[in-house]
């Protein structure tokens, strides 16, 4: 391949500071790695998270956890979903949201996406009427936000419990509420691909006490729940502990520390991902054929991804501009591709739900839609060269053609 070419890593996050890196190693030389492994009266690392991540979200109880999917399900093991239960989810997910309700033992029922990536509300409606559900698991994919205060309107009056999944909206606000704060329960990860990088982690957080002490009993507590950092009082344990198995997934002081680190910088970074993403977006929209689906005022995004839709070619041919782009080194994801690849599989892929629903919309809305990461390893003069190589890319195709 001749010409422009990246040639930076779209997998690439930021190494950890030397200050991070040190305090790490007072504590792998401490040898307290587990949380509940400390000196009388001194809160642990993942106690001291729960805490700040409760503060930082405005919530009163936080649970540390071994992974976002974990936190999904246990939130919903938490507010009592019944074996078999439906649980309603937007089909534009990851494969690891229909997995936590399969874990608790529910059945996902999967709801339409409108063309800019939101929950349809029509269908919600429509979906929680036939199928009587309790329960709305929102996952808010690549950080795209519905309008909240209507979906919590709407939830109300269908009777359905909110669950949020944030693992992409970690950071990002809806009308000036920072998304987390509108459901029961909501889920953030600390996966490296998400917005604080421990490998792996899992938040919860919600002001239900009863839900954030099942939580804690899930997830393995051992009966140390006095020792956590944002938990309810010992009065509602003694009601629930004797009844709530233990599905051991905790979080370790390494990872916690490691996450703590990271949570003052969050704001900032989202500033870091905006500009990039702004970047990008101008760049790319200015490409005739590429559009990029509008975003409502009141959503404030954390831009650690960019979708665009390839309007102006045909389904047939996006395969070819995508490997044309990888051969140029731009890593793109095609959500129209039948088969899962990646971290971009599609709902018709999950092959175990009971029920294999037909979803046009979400199949349009998805059909010319192409995905790529922005790490902050990127800085804007990159941004400007991956719009460079895209628009090489699709002006040739137009000569061929
Ligand atoms: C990553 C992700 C999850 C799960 O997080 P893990 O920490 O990887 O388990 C859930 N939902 C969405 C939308 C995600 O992208």
């Amino acid at each position: 391949v001749t010409g422009l070419r990246f040639t930076k890593s779209f997998t690439q996050q930021e190494g950890l500071s030397e200050a991070t890196i040190e305090r790490a190693a007072v504590l792998m030389r401490s040898g307290r790695l587990h949380r509940y492994d400390t000196p009388d009266g001194e809160l642990s690392e993942a106690s001291l998270l729960e805490q700040e991540f409760a503060a930082c979200q405005g919530r009163d109880y936080c649970l540390a956890c071994a992974s976002g999917g974990y936190a999904l399900h246990i939130a919903l093991r938490s507010i009592g979903l019944k074996p078999g239960e439906t649980v309603l989810t937007n089909a534009y997910t990851l494969a690891p949201v229909p997995g936590a309700i399969r874990n608790a033992g529910g059945e996902p029922v999967l709801v339409e996406i409108d063309p800019f990536y939101h929950i349809d509300f029509e269908d919600l409606q429509a979906k929680a009427q036939q199928s009587g559900a309790r329960v709305l698991l929102l996952s808010l994919m690549r950080g795209h936000m519905p309008d909240m205060d209507r979906l919590v309107d709407l939830c109300k009056k269908l009777g359905l419990i909110l669950i949020e999944d944030c693992a992409h909206t970690m950071g990002a606000h809806w009308n000036g509420r920072r998304s987390g704060s509108f459901g029961q329960v909501a889920a953030f990860s600390l996966q490296t691909y998400k917005h604080i990088n421990a490998g792996e982690g899992g938040l919860l957080v919600s002001d239900d006490e009863q839900v954030a002490a099942r939580a804690i009993i899930h997830s393995g507590s051992y009966m140390f729940y006095e020792q956590h950092g944002a938990a309810p009082g010992p009065a509602i344990f003694d009601e629930i502990k004797f009844e709530t198995p233990n599905f051991s997934g905790r979080m370790d002081n390494l990872r916690a520390l490691i996450a703590r680190e990271q949570l003052p910088d969050l704001d900032a970074n989202v500033q870091r991902w905006n500009r990039r993403y702004r970047r990008l977006a101008e760049g790319l929209s200015a490409i005739p054929g590429l559009t990029i689906p509008a975003r409502d005022p009141r959503e404030a995004y954390v831009g650690s991804s960019i979708q665009f839709r390839a309007d102006g070619l045909t389904r047939d041919e996006i395969p070819a501009f995508v490997s044309a782009c990888q051969q140029r080194g731009v890593i793109l994801k095609w959500f129209g591709e039948p088969q899962p690849r990646g971290f971009a599989s599609r709902y018709d892929s999950w092959k175990y739900l009971d029920e294999q629903p037909r979803l046009p919309n979400t199949l349009e809305a998805l059909e010319k839609t192409v995905d790529m990461r922005v790490p902050l390893t990127f800085d804007l003069e990159d941004c400007g060269r991956i719009v460079g190589v895209i628009r090489r890319v699709v002006e040739g195709k137009r000569l061929e053609g």
